[in-house]
C-alpha cells in the first residue's frame, strides 16, 4: 500500500472530510436508537430496563468517543488550512508519514503519544 497520498493536502482533506461525514452519519443513527430505548423503558420490567440502561450508557460512551474523533478531525483540517499539518502539536517534529497514513487526524508524533 502506498502512503504517497499523505503528501497531497487535497487528498488528506478529502479523506478527513469523508471520515467526518461517516461519523456524522453514525451519530444521526445512534440518536434514533437512544430514543427507542427510552420508549421501551415505559413498558418493560425491571431487569430488561437495567439492560436497556446499560445499553444506553454504552451508546453514550460510543457517542462520546465519536464526538472526540470529530473534534480531532476538525483540528486536523484546521492544521491543514494553517499549513501546519504533519507537524506534532506537542514537539513540532514531523509526524512519520506512515503514522499519518494510518490515522490522518493523529495530532502527535509517536514519541509524544507514547510518553
Ligand atoms: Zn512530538
Amino acid at each position: 500500500m502506498s502512503d504517497a497520498w499523505i503528501d497531497d493536502p487535497a487528498e488528506v482533506e478529502r479523506r478527513l472530510r469523508a471520515r467526518l461525514a461517516e461519523l456524522e452519519g453514525l451519530s444521526a443513527g445512534s440518536g434514533e436508537s437512544r430514543a427507542a430505548v427510552e420508549l421501551d423503558q415505559t413498558r418493560v420490567g425491571r431487569l430488561s430496563r437495567m439492560d436497556a440502561m446499560q445499553g444506553q450508557a454504552m451508546a453514550q460512551a460510543t457517542e462520546a468517543r465519536r464526538q472526540q474523533e470529530v473534534r480531532r478531525i476538525y483540528a486536523a483540517l484546521q492544521r491543514l488550512a494553517d499549513g501546519e499539518y504533519g507537524a506534532c502539536v506537542q514537539c513540532g517534529e514531523e509526524i512519520a508519514p506512515k503514522r499519518l497514513a494510518l490515522d490522518p487526524a493523529v495530532p502527535t508524533c509517536i514519541d509524544c503519544a507514547g510518553g
